[in-house]
């Protein structure tokens, strides 16, 4: 059977979206192999949300062309962020890719390969897997409206626009009756969920909905939009069982000069105000969040503003990234780059070992405790899996265990992770 290879970076959007290249492929008669040199068809899942990231998608796009050169001359083909509608310039710069196409229409790669006798035309469905993971994700809004001053993403995946609530519905149904047991909705602005559909429903509205679906486990979304983020939404993860009590709600910065000069639309103290609203309609609520240290102009006051604000609420998950220009967006355009690397760096650094600190005190609190496990996979002789509050969960056994909800007795933990027993 002729093989693919997909090379991913960047969110779990990407992921998503090279599983459901990864099924389209399947299904036209191909299987994988995670050697690209093995493969008739190579797929690069690229990220250009820093410039780290789109380095990254260059070098490797750069090491290919040997193979492409080689006997087995396979297709390469480019798709994530870095492509948006005018792929001239990329083609231009990349003459050895063969097809450049939108995360959006991966029906254009089965064409592609249609039209080359290289696989025969993709069936209408054929994007989602036949043997889906436990917790699969399911993007359900693609694009941004929001032009944060900084970020990349409105430019290349274009604006919001919400897939119809029946047509998710169906799919989760489909997925379930192949074996998943947990979704998770995706979208850069998930909370927005709805507003360009003609009945504009609501994110609450699709979770209800969703609850309802026998043999479906759990819920989880990401990711949140504080100014986003309604009374609606937060009753519906506090009322529905299936949604899982963990949210993704990025801060980015803890001064609000800085908050503004990002555009993110609210102040500290309204960010903090709505982390409590959750956390008191939501017992035991675990957050993560995204910030980002020396945005142009951050001084040492405005950098231990975040500091403190981290501290100070306690996240479960931070993600931190050094604040990266990126052409076109309104920062790079009217804004110097003028906090040094090594500065950002240390900031960078300051904040890890924070977060470090205080992953290890909330997890050290689940010591002793049983707790609800979906089991995802088995690595290296150990199960693994995710609690609702999505702290990641080792055992070992010698059962079957896969894509089953089991109790653990946690013994042990660590900033990033848990172990324990069946119990
Ligand atoms: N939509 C989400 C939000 O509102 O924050 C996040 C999506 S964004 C693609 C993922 C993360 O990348 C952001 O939360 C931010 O921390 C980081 N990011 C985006 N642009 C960046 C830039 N120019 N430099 C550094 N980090 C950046
Ligand atoms: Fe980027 Fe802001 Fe949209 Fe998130 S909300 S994807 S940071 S523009």
């Amino acid at each position: 059977m002729p093989c693919y290879h997909i090379w991913t970076i960047g969110c779990q959007m990407n992921k998503a979206d090279s599983e459901r290249i990864g099924s389209c492929l399947e299904q036209i008669g191909y299987q994988a192999t995670t050697r690209a040199e093995e493969a008739e068809i190579i797929v690069l899942n690229s990220c250009v949300v820093r410039q780290s990231a789109e380095n990254r998608v260059v070098n490797k796009l750069g090491a290919l062309k040997s193979l492409k050169r080689g006997p087995q001359n396979p297709v390469l083909a480019l798709t994530g962020c870095m492509v948006n509608c005018r792929v001239d310039g990329l083609r231009h710069r990349f003459p050895h890719v063969d097809l450049f196409f939108q995360p959006q229409a991966v029906e254009e790669l089965g064409q592609f390969l249609a039209a080359r006798g290289l696989a025969s035309a993709p069936k209408p469905g054929s994007l989602l897997p036949l043997h889906p993971s436990p917790s699969t994700f399911v993007p359900i809004i693609e694009g941004c409206d929001n032009f944060c001053s900084y970020c990349i993403v409105p430019y290349r995946r274009g604006r919001e626009k919400s897939r119809p609530i029946e047509d998710i519905v169906c799919e989760v149904r489909l997925l379930v009756e192949r074996g998943t047991r947990e979704i998770t909705l995706l979208g850069q602005n998930v909370d927005s969920y709805g507003h360009d559909l003609p009945t504009r429903p609501d994110l609450a509205r699709l979770l209800a909905e969703l609850n309802q679906i026998d043999g479906l486990a759990r819920i989880r979304f990401l990711t949140s939009h504080p100014k986003d983020m309604g009374e609606r939404l937060i009753e519906a993860v506090a009322q529905l069982e299936k949604v899982c009590e963990h949210l993704s709600l990025p801060f980015q910065a803890g001064d609000d000069d800085i908050l503004g000069a990002m555009r993110r639309g609210y102040s500290a103290e309204q960010y903090r105000a709505l982390v409590k609203r959750i956390r008191d309609a939501i017992p035991g609520v675990a957050l993560s969040t995204d910030v980002i240290v020396g945005f142009p102009g951050e001084s040492k006051e405005q950098f231990d503003k975040t500091f403190d604000m981290l501290r100070e609420l306690g996240f479960d998950t931070v993600h931190v990234a050094c604040y990266s220009p990126r052409p076109g967006t309104i920062a790079a355009r009217k804004l110097e780059d003028n906090v040094p690397f090594e500065e950002k760096r240390g900031r960078r650094e300051k904040i890890e070992a924070l977060q470090e600190a205080i992953a290890a005190e909330i997890n050290r609190e689940l010591l002793g405790q049983t707790l609800e496990i979906l089991v995802e996979a088995r690595k290296k002789g150990k199960w693994q899996g995710r609690t609702r509050t999505d702290k990641l969960v080792f055992f070992r056994d010698d059962g079957d265990h896969l894509g089953r909800l089991v109790k653990v007795k946690i013994e042990k933990t660590s900033p990033w992770a848990l172990q324990g027993h069946l119990g």
